[in-house]
């Protein structure tokens, strides 16, 4: 170890990572220097950003570059940059010691089959060095530090020593890799020429390769003389006889091995070029690098707008969603900003909206200053513009993938959630959005059906678009809410996203029909006169009964009324139209930090509604207008009321007491006799009304 190293140990995740890279059997090495060329990007592009509010901060190093320098002798690969560079508490904290969430979420993705060339996408590619190299050095110099050298071999820690040692570079980075034996072919002009090519082509600094050419150079003819005298101690009369050989030896050249650069990635800016003479392969091999995905984009629109305002653009839509697309505290770095060709930052919020946060690209602006600050940049009307421009392309890009069906499921699938978010954010392009929309409902069988679709498959009679929302496609099926519906002939489509809740809310209708919850108040299912009378009638008639219904369950319920919208069930419980649905409440108690005085005020308002022509139903009605008290209607009134929230969606307030009035009810059909069930057994549960068993069970019946 070097005088004066402090030793480290990799936080446990990290060094469980290093050796999964070091030992898994893995052939697609190449990836490492993707991974560290792109770090070198990256911290070129923070000491650039720096330097436009404070050209200083070049002066330790004016050039900004990319060095990359085999050493096939010592078996060295060198990977140098002048970026911002690493102080030593950068070092402490960027390479070993913090984990990212992308650690684990990376070993998890590997062992479940994911590739290792995916490891740039979870924020740790720094450590696929360790797949061609046994030994790490990372010699690096900031601005406000002095000079550093860590270095590695795994095995669970690292050093950090003061460099004295090493040459002292002005600004910026050095990864050594030490190659292991079975990977010297990286230092080999050709195969870092194809790689850089394949991967790094559209990096924005000027990646240069060192390389040794043979010169042939000049000898001074003495020298020739001397060395020749020197090597051979041939006798000087030999020379002074032949004169012919000494004048051609005059002439004669030697061979010398020099270093020289060679800039591998001289390429015109892809979004400057014309998008017609662009190959799909080179847009794939830009999205790649950009976005440091695997896999080629879905989706790309490269745009140029002009006018009072001018900007060139490029977006892309990835294939898949990243593993932490809705981790909201993680900046993402998907929309870079450049003015006039230069990179400014890659982190500017107001460029893209959130929901937009899985389209990556770049804009170029030819109106914003050079040396804008990031808050002047936050209030730029230049900004808003093309913000606006770029949402607008983006729908325009999601219209286009919504005309091929294969490509609109994988962008579904992958960023429904964000469309949905859209619609409850973006109320300019609401309309729009809801067009891409997509659910299974009541007559879409496998598929999933549009808004659009669903409203050409409505029947005349129908005016409201019916929708159904709950847990999963099964929990709400078979829910008693569709009975009416289903025999309407009226489709009603499954709402099963949690965000669909916050999606509809917002929506409200389509096509300027109502969006209408099956679960709500207010379905507005008569069709004529003669069916609102009936329900009137029946209404009265049942008064008795829901009034003493009412009573039973006082603030359980805010009402009990009659209703038209249940063919089988004896009765659902509905919410009112503005407040939360069944499945809301389900949602907002899942959320440990939601607002609980914002609970009780939109939690639930109940309604009870019963159906007249069911048995059960019609039977209380009897028995109430026997006799109101009757114990039985109030027990029996709690076992509708619980088995009512179960079949609508809610939870039960108190489970514990609606299992032992099953269980006396299971008892009851064994004709099991209260007395002989050992006590302790119902010791807890409320007493079951004086009823007598035999009663009872004539009444369910
Ligand atoms: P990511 O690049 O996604 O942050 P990496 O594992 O590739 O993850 O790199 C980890 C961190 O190490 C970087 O975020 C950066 O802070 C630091 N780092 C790596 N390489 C360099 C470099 N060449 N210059 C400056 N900092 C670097
Ligand atoms: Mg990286």
């Amino acid at each position: 170890m070097a005088e004066g190293a402090e030793t480290f140990a990799f936080q446990a995740e990290i060094s469980q990572l290093m050796s999964l890279i070091i030992n898994t059997f893995y052939s697609n090495k190449e990836v490492f220097l993707r991974e560290l060329i792109s770090n070198a990007s990256d911290a070129l592009d923070k000491v650039r950003y720096q330097s436009l509010t404070d050209s200083s901060v070049l002066d330790s190093e004016k050039e900004l570059f990319i060095r990359l320098t085999p050493d096939k002798t010592n078996k060295i690969l060198e990977i140098r940059d002048s970026g911002i560079g690493m102080t030593k508490a950068d070092l402490v904290n960027s390479l070993g010691t913090i984990a990212k969430s992308g650690t684990k979420a990376f070993m998890e993705a590997l062992s479940s089959g994911a590739d290792i060339s995916m490891i740039g996408q979870f924020g740790v590619g720094f450590y696929s060095a360790y797949l061609v190299a046994d030994r790490v050095e990372v010699i690096t110099k900031h601005n406000d530090d002095e000079q550093y050298v860590w270095a590695s071999a795994a095995g669970g820690s690292f050093t950090i020593t003061r460099d004295t040692q090493n040459e002292q570079i002005g600004r910026g980075t050095i990864i050594r890799l030490h190659m292991k034996e079975d990977q010297l072919e990286y230092l080999e002009e050709k195969t870092i020429k194809d790689i850089v090519k394949k991967h790094s082509e559209f990096i924005g600094y000027p990646i240069q390769l060192v390389v040794e050419k043979e010169v042939e150079k000049e000898v001074e003819d003495e020298e020739v003389e001397v060395k020749k005298e020197d090597e051979e101690d041939k006798p000087k009369i030999e020379e002074v006889e032949d004169e012919e050989e000494k004048t051609e030896k005059k002439k004669k050249t030697v061979k010398e091995i020099t270093k020289e650069t060679e800039e591998l990635n001289k390429i015109k800016p892809l979004w400057t070029r014309n998008p017609d003479d662009i190959t799909n392969e080179e847009y794939a091999a830009f999205y790649k690098s950009l976005s440091n995905d695997w896999e080629e984009h879905l989706s790309v629109k490269h745009f140029s707008v002009e006018g009072q305002l001018e900007f060139r653009a490029i977006l892309f839509i990835p294939k898949r969603a990243p593993f932490d697309l809705f981790e909201t505290k993680k900046k993402r770095n998907n929309i870079k900003l450049y003015v006039r060709r230069v990179f400014i930052m890659d982190d500017c919020d107001d460029l893209i909206p959130e929901w937009l946060n899985f389209v990556k690209g770049i804009v170029d602006s030819e109106d914003l200053p050079l040396n804008i600050s990031r808050e002047v940049l936050q209030q730029n009307k230049i900004l808003k513009v093309i913000r606006k421009n770029i949402v607008k392309k983006c729908l325009e890009m999601f219209q286009e993938i919504s005309e091929d069906k294969e490509n609109f499921n994988k962008f579904y699938e992958a960023f429904s959630k964000n469309i949905k978010l859209g619609i409850h954010e973006d109320s300019t392009n609401r309309t729009k959005l809801a067009e891409l929309l997509r659910f299974h409902s009541t007559k879409s069988g496998e598929e999933m059906t549009s808004f659009k679709d669903y409203v050409t498959r409505m029947p005349e009679k129908q005016k409201n678009i019916y929708y159904i929302t709950g847990e999963s496609k099964a929990a709400v099926e078979n829910s008693p809410f569709l009975e009416v519906l289903k025999k309407k002939g009226f489709e009603v489509l499954y709402m099963v996203d949690p965000i669909d809740e916050y999606c509809v809310q917002q929506l409200k209708e389509f096509d300027g029909k109502k969006l209408m919850s099956a679960t709500k108040e207010g379905l507005e299912l008569e069709e004529d006169e003669d069916e609102k009378k009936a329900l009137e009638e029946q209404k009265a008639e049942f008064e008795p009964l829901t009034k003493q219904i009412k009573e039973i369950l006082g603030d359980k319920v805010e009402k009990v009324v009659i209703s038209n919208r249940i063919i089988n069930s004896p009765c659902v419980l509905v919410t009112g139209q503005y407040g939360w649905s069944a499945n809301m409440e389900r949602i907002m108690k899942a959320q440990a930090l939601r607002d609980s005085s914002m609970s009780s005020y939109m939690a639930s308002k109940k309604t009870l509604e019963l159906n007249p022509d069911n048995a059960i139903v019609k039977a209380l009605k009897v028995k109430v207008a026997e006799d109101k008290n009757d114990k039985t209607v109030k027990d029996l009134t709690h076992l509708l009321f619980d088995t009512a929230l179960l079949a609508s969606g809610f939870s039960l307030e108190d489970p514990s007491s609606f299992a032992g009035r099953i269980h006396r009810m299971v008892k009851l059909g064994l004709s099991i006799d209260e007395e002989d069930a050992p006590a302790q057994e119902h010791d807890d549960l409320p007493p079951l009304e004086e009823a007598t068993a035999e009663s009872k069970m004539e009444e369910v019946d």
